[in-house]
Formats: C-alpha cells, structure tokens, sequence
C-alpha cells in the first residue's frame, strides 16, 4: 500500500505493462482470458495426462474445447472486416491469452484455422465453404523434409545441392491432382484434422525441379475424409501434449485442379504469406505462455518462506523477478513489433517474422526456466502447473521453424537488404 507522499503504482492489466487498449480491445481480452481460464486450463491439464490414444477420441475433452471455442467466434472471419493494424492488434491479444491458457489448445485453435484463412484469402466460395466448421491443419513437413521446407533463397543451400522433394508430391494432370506420399508426424492437428492445407511440391507437366535444381511448390485445399487417404496414431510426446499431432497418408488421392490456390506463379508469395502469419501467431503464443511461468512464480514467491521470510522479501528474488518480468514485457513487444510490419508494411517477409519467432520463443525458454527454479525442488513436481510449461515451451523451440535456422534465415535476409538494397549503409 502506498502512502500519500509515496508515487502511486501504475496501472496495469491482464497482460501486464499496455497501455492504451480501446474499449473493445479490452472486452475480448477480458472474455478470452475468462475462456483460457476457466476452459482451457483445465482441459490442457487433462489431455497432458491422458495417453495420446485416448485424448483425441471423439467425446473427449479435446473436442469439448473446440466446441466452445467455437462458440467464441475468433477464426480469421472475425479479424477479416478489421483494418491491418487492429487486426494485428487484436490477434495479439487473443493468441496471447489462449497461451496463457494452454499453448497446446492454442495452437490447435490456430492451426486448425489455417485453411479457412487460406481460402477465404483466395476468395474461392467453394474452398470457404469446404472448409467451414471443419478442424484444419497445415501441412509443410515431411519426414525427410523439416527445416528444408523453409528455405526460400538457393542460395541458402549447400553448394551444388538441389531443393529437397520430401515425401508428398503433387501431379498435376489436366483438370485434377494427383497427390501421393506422408505427411511428418509432426503437423498440428494432423493425427485428427478434417481438413488440410497442404503445402508441399508440385510437378506441372515438366518434372518437380526448375533449372536451378529449386522445386515447384503448390498449396491445396483437400478434405481429409477422400478415398485414398488414411492417419498415422496420435504421437506421444514430451510437450504440447495437448495438441494433436501424427501422419496422414496419401494413395493416388486425386481433387478437382480447383482446389489449388497457389500453384506454379504465385506459390512462393502465397508460401511465404501463410508462414509469416504462422510465425507471427508462434510469438504471440510465447508472450502467453511466458507470462503464465511468470505469474506462477510471483505467486509463489509470496508463499514460500526461507531465510526467515517470505521469498518475495529477499532482495536477490526481487533482482529475479525483475529479470524475468522486463523479458515478458520484451518478448511482448517484440510479438506486437512483427506483428504490425507483417501486416502492415507494403511488403512483408517471412524471414523477418521468423526472426520474432525465433527471438519470442527462446527467450520465452529462459524465462520459464527461471521462473521454474524460482520454486526450487517444487518446481519439479506434476502436482504444479510449471513443469508441464517448461515441456510446452520446449516444443515451441523446433515448432514452426526449429529457432537456430530461423535465426540464420534473418541474417540472411539482412545481408540480402545490405547487397541489395543499400540497408545499413546510409
Ligand atoms: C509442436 C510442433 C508443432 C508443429 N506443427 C507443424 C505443423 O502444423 N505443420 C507442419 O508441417 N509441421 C509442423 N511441425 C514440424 C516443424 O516445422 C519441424 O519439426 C521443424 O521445421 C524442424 O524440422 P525437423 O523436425 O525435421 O528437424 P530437422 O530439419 O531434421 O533439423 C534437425 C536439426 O538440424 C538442424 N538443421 C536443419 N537443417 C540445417 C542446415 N541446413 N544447416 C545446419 N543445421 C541444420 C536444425 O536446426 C535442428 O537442430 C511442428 C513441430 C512441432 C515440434
């Protein structure tokens, strides 16, 4: 408590140090963080202890959160009608609560959205409609092609080295694509979706390699309950548990040529649109989930007695807790600051986003660690939420984009701008 003669504490919100929110602004993130609260907490602590066989299952608690987030109306329709910079203000505000609430909900929300934002972009009404009240994913990877997904420039690849093919090819042939091969076990939702972007590469009549040795790419709109296709089991794994991930299989599958909506002359920007919007909602989720090991640990810090007081009463957890509380504010700002340039400047660039993936996400690392070792031993224990954030936020290191390769994509960018474009020079 403060007295008259002292400086009165700022105000602050939900989400810590923002200032200026606007009144709507404020009420969605009111009624999301009451969602991430009451729902999403408690269905991400029960499908982090359940076998990945049985989490999924039709009825269980995972398609109860999709029912009710549902309910909440936040896909992509709700941000369309927004100008750029309120609607990256907006899905800041809500990625960051749904990961304050559970980062493995949270993604499957996200990812699942994928294709209808897609689509709504290509302004196809049969691919809008195909997409509706269906969980999507967004499958890129493949079990022989991770990181290579994401290289957009030859020459970030080994010298003399061609682009990799992967596992999953699609033929065009007339009117139709054929499409053949596996997805990683690795795409979100993928174990369950019903419906999936597929982004992967494409041969147009002349091979899969143009002369540079680079692949075609396409994306494609496919309902997953075609003939042809068939699901790998839900993978165990250490974090994100609440997030469904496995293969999906594909045998001569074949869709109406229709159902592409990037193909030989316009992949690559379509390509790099859609994973500049997956990075940018990556560092949004690191700011959520940053800020919940961060309020676990100020709570308990003002539990947990030692040294005859109260751990918050020892100036050593107050240089702590500075530590740890100035990276949540930065990872947040850094989240807003790709946020806005992906959306609002002329020309965006995935590189550049992925940089806020890569900076948000481990530094979102150190700050759950440390705020894990504020609760000593206790910390390490399944009766506390902390150990199954540090778990979540260690999948988010590789998810995306694994963080070290995103941040050698940026400083190629910047070398790029510097030769190219005069950057750094003036
Ligand atoms: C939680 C989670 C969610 C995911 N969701 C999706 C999804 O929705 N859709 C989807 O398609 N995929 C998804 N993925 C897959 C993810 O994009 C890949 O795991 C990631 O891109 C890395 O690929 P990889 O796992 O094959 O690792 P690899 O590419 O095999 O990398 C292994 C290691 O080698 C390093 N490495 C790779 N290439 C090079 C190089 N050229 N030079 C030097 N070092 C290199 C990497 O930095 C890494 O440390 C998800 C993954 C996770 C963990």
């Amino acid at each position: 408590m403060s007295t008259p003669h002292e400086v009165p504490l700022p105000v602050v919100g939900i989400s810590g140090f923002d200032a200026g929110l606007s009144e709507d602004e404020l009420a969605v993130q009111q009624a999301v963080h009451r969602f991430a609260q009451d729902v999403m907490r408690p269905i991400g602590r029960e499908l982090d202890r359940m076998p990945s066989e049985e989490a999924f299952l039709p009825g269980s608690p995972f398609w109860q959160f999709h029912k009710q987030i549902q309910a909440l109306g936040l896909g992509p329709e709700a941000m369309a009608g927004l100008p750029p910079d309120q609607a990256a203000r907006m899905e800041g505000l809500v990625f960051q609560e749904l990961a304050w609430g559970d980062a493995g909900l949270a993604t499957s929300f996200g990812a699942g959205a994928m294709p209808m934002l897609m689509a709504q972009a290509s302004g196809q009404q049969e691919l809008i409609d195909l997409c509706e009240g269906r969980l999507g994913c967004w499958a890129a990877t493949q079990p022989d092609r991770g990181s290579d997904g994401l290289i957009l420039y030859k020459p970030e690849r080994y010298p003399g080295s061609k682009g990799n093919k992967g596992n999953l090819q699609a033929t065009f042939v007339g009117d139709e694509i054929i499409i053949n091969g596996q997805t990683s076990a690795w795409v979100s939702n993928g174990a369950v979706a019903q419906v999936a972007l597929l982004d992967i590469v494409a041969d147009y009549g002349t091979g899969f390699f143009d002369a540079q040795g680079s692949t075609y790419g396409c994306n494609i709109i496919v309902p997953l309950d075609l003939k042809g296709i068939s699901r790998g089991k839900p993978l165990e794994k250490l974090g994100k548990r609440a997030l469904p991930q496995g293969e999906t299989y594909f045998d001569s599958v074949r869709v109406p040529r229709r159902f592409a909506i990037a193909t030989q002359d316009d992949y690559d920007i379509k390509h790099a649109y859609a994973w500049a919007h997956a990075g940018t909602a990556m560092s949004h989720l690191a700011a959520g989930l940053s800020r919940a090991a961060f309020e676990l640990a100020l709570a308990y810090v003002h539990e947990r007695k030692q040294g005859g007081a109260m751990l918050a009463e020892h100036q050593l957890t107050q240089y702590r807790l500075g530590g740890i509380g100035m990276k949540v504010e930065a990872i947040k700002a850094m989240a807003r600051h790709v946020a806005h340039f992906t959306k609002c400047a002329p020309r965006p660039h995935p590189y550049f986003t992925a940089s806020g993936k890569a900076f948000c996400n481990s530094e979102m690392m150190t700050v759950v660690r440390e705020s894990l070792q504020l609760f000593g031993g206790m910390g390490l224990t399944r009766e506390l939420p902390i150990e199954k954030l540090l778990r979540d936020a260690q999948a988010m290191q590789i998810e995306d984009g694994e963080n070290n390769i995103l941040q050698a994509h940026y400083g190629y960018l910047l070398s790029q701008l510097h030769l190219q474009e005069g950057f750094g020079r003036h």
